[in-house]
């Protein structure tokens, strides 16, 4: 451990974009990882001693920190930092800063007014105003600041000066929270679970991991229902028993009051979870209580892989396929792959869980990377659904007929004759239907019958998708809305809508099954974890027959009465432009059909399609995982796709063309040679302009052995960066937009 003294200059990393280090007198003694204040332009930081000064200023140039905390982050937390940083190309300071997010970790609570929610005052439910419940819902319904409920909920300080003013919000304390001990909990086996031969053999193996201590990575691979959970949950006791940290890590949409209750009835005492709709009280006391040691389990989003954790000694990553761990925004990260990267530096085990593993995750368990635990009996007994395929080429749609009146109509059709039977049939006997088509609003393309006019986005090189719930054009890259056009704005006839999105199922199922209660489930009907719940519940209750939705359906809820999944456009994202595009609609397609049949009536699954004959759609009916990832890895392989090669994608994002072309340009003229692969490009991105910033991409390629990062790294610095230029670097990316 490398101790400084009071008056060494050391080099002090700042949770900043930019940022690599600067240096600075301590003022105290300090070690490597500790957290010191210091000031940059006036302003304060935390930040933490990252190693000795070497900035070679003359010592009066040199300032002291502010102060030196009695707190660190371990040198592990430090090593990964840099690994994470060589890695992904963000820079260290970038890294940090999704660790030192807590604004005033280290002063005393901030004092507030603070307001609660008044569940019983007898007001119509506004949508702002149920967003606003379901944020207190979020939060366990302790009071929050106005600046929470702005952030939680999205709505305006306006809206809530209008619910404080009519009573809905009530001022409660206007004092900080000083309760930093309401999340530390013990907990214990409760012994009420008892694990089948299978579970237990899987869970024996992870223990022994534990017990011996090193880096080892599993595979937790069964479908849904086969007892995931409570095998991870015995490895999760078992390390909390031995004093360790568990960082138990799901996807925002799995955090399921269903999910909570196991928890709590397995450990003994409530989880503490993290998510991005917390206060900034919770925030901040879960935050200090993981640095303590306190807080030793939680369960939470990819954000909590960041928390400042001591002593960890399990990470369980759940539904390890989800594309909900890659973050594309601020910085380009896989959260599971970053995971891993930690556990090795940790010397600790990981579990990957899923029903539908990722092709990188198989081919670590075939070359013997990781260990695979296969579980394969389903719980209960049910029985896994049958899966059969609709060839729309022999069934076509039937139009329907609006009862508008007068005003009727025929309207073409996407429901077929066999699953409008299948449906029929299902309602007849009392059980519940789900339809998944996995397209937002009404129509994606609007257009006119005359002059073939689109209705674009002006600020984004896409079509605008009609929503018909709100009656307008939307824009799904930047969320742009406009009013849906009556006319041609460029002829003046008809406009047409083309395409099927959920809306219009919903209203083809109105027309069709006038009589069956229906609910919509997509991201903009479902603004929170909170109203998919309410659906859910509803769901559970037999208040629903027919639930439509996105694949926000696709996530694992258990309903015993759901025997019929109709899935509208199997053949949808089949022929995707990325090479991930067959084992995304396998995993998507996979996941729908574990929804149904999972009480005591067996399911029936229906994937209507005009390639009968697609392998993708074969393997699923067959349900041979296996060989269906077996087969999409062998063209991986010949392709030398990840992961059997190794992608970088370098996006270049300019609101000047001739700034952007000129920058791209000067960067092609110097592309370094690859040995194994290349760099090819630029070329306009997929979508070349969002929000008015035109997009260029690069594609760096390589073997799997390959050290492209610092290639990259490299070549990017050769060329100075005009103003108004962005480059985004996205190893190993999965969004190729
Ligand atoms: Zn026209
Ligand atoms: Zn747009």
């Amino acid at each position: 451990m490398d101790m400084f003294k009071s008056g060494d200059v050391v080099k002090v990393l700042i949770p900043n974009v930019v940022n690599t280090g600067y240096d600075y007198r301590l003022n105290a003694p300090a070690e490597i990882g500790t957290f010191v204040e210091c000031r940059i332009m006036n302003r304060a930081y935390i930040g933490v001693v990252w190693g000795i000064g070497d900035s070679g200023l003359p010592e009066n140039k040199i300032k002291s920190v502010v102060r030196v905390m009695d707190k660190s982050l371990p040198v592990e937390t430090l090593q990964w930092i840099k690994r994470m940083s060589d890695w992904t190309l963000m820079t260290p300071g970038a890294v940090l800063k999704l660790i030192i997010n807590i604004p005033d970790a280290f002063s005393p609570p901030r004092v507030e007014q603070l307001y609660s929610f008044d569940f019983d005052a007898k007001l119509r439910m506004t949508e702002s105003r149920q967003s606003i419940a379901d944020a207190f819902t979020s939060n366990e319904n302790e009071p929050m600041a106005v600046n929470d409920i702005v952030n939680i909920a999205h709505v305006s300080q306006s809206v809530v000066r209008g619910m404080i003013k009519n009573g809905t919000l009530i001022a409660s304390e206007s004092r900080a929270i000083e309760n930093e001990n309401r999340f530390i909990y013990a907990y214990h086996d409760m012994g009420n679970v008892k694990l089948n031969a299978e579970q237990s053999a899987a869970a024996d193996k992870i223990s022994n991991a534990l017990w011996h201590g090193g880096f080892s990575v599993f595979l937790l691979d069964g479908i849904t229902g086969s007892g995931k959970t409570q095998v991870y949950f015995d490895s999760a006791l078992r390390a909390y028993k031995a004093g360790k940290s568990v960082l138990l890590m799901m996807p925002e949409i799995a955090l399921t009051a269903q999910f909570m209750s196991r928890f709590e009835s397995r450990f003994g005492a409530p989880p503490v979870v993290w998510h991005s709709n917390l206060t900034a009280a919770r925030r901040r006391d879960i935050w200090r209580g993981v640095l303590s040691g306190d807080i030793r389990i939680v369960v939470g989003t990819r954000s909590a892989l960041f928390l400042p954790w001591q002593n960890l000694g399990l990470i369980v990553v759940d539904e390890e396929h989800d594309t909900s761990y890659k973050q594309e925004d601020m910085g380009n990260y896989h959260a599971r792959d970053m995971a891993i990267l930690r556990a090795s530096i940790e010397k600790i085990p990981v579990v990957l869980a899923s029903a539908t593993p990722s092709e990188e995750t198989l081919e670590n368990v075939a070359n013997g990377k990781y260990t695979g635990l296969k579980l394969n009996s389903r719980f209960g007994g049910a029985t896994l659904p049958k899966i059969e395929t609709i060839d729309l080429r022999e069934n076509r749609p039937e139009p329907y007929r609006t009862s508008n009146g007068e005003n009727a109509s025929d309207i073409a059709g996407a429901l077929s004759g066999p699953l409008c039977d299948a449906i029929h049939e299902t309602l007849n006997n009392h059980q519940q239907v789900m339809l998944f088509i996995n397209r937002r609003g009404f129509a994606p393309i609007v257009q006119c019958r005359k002059c073939g006019w689109v209705a674009t986005c002006d600020d984004c090189s896409v079509g605008m998708n009609y929503h018909k719930r709100i009656g307008k054009l939307m824009c799904h890259m930047c969320g742009h809305v406009e009013p849906m056009p009556d006319k041609c704005p460029n002829c003046g006839d008809d406009i047409s809508t083309r395409g099927v999105g959920v809306e219009k199922i919903e209203s083809e199922i109105a027309a069709r099954f006038p009589n069956a209660r229906t609910a919509l489930v997509s991201s903009d009907t479902i603004a929170s974890r909170q109203s998919l719940e309410r659906i859910v519940s509803k769901m559970e209750s037999g208040e629903i027959d027919i639930v439509i939705g996105t694949q926000i359906l696709a996530k694992g809820h258990h309903f015993p009465n759901l025997t019929l999944v109709g899935v509208v456009d199997a053949d949808m994202g089949l022929f995707g432009t990325d090479f991930r595009a067959a084992e995304h609609t396998f995993q998507q397609l996979f996941q729908v059909a574990g929804r149904a049949g999972r009480g005591e009536f067996p399911g029936r699954v229906l994937l209507q399609t005009y390639q009968p004959d697609h392998p993708v759609l074969m393997a699923i009916c067959a349900g041979n995982r296996d060989e269906f990832m077996q087969a999409d890895m062998d063209g991986r392989r010949v392709a030398k796709m990840p992961p059997y090669g190794q992608l970088i994608a370098v996006v270049v994002e300019g609101n000047k063309e001739s700034v952007l072309q000129k920058y791209c340009a000067d960067l092609a003229a110097v592309a370094p040679n690859i040995v194994g692969g290349k760099i090819m490009g630029p070329v306009p991105a997929q979508v070349y302009q969002v929000r008015n910033w035109y997009r260029m991409r690069f594609l760096i390629s390589g073997d799997v052995r390959a050290k492209l990062q610092p290639i990259v790294a490299n070549w990017i610095a050769h060329i100075k960066q005009p103003a108004n230029i962005r480059v985004k670097i996205d190893v190993n990316p999965v969004n190729f937009m």
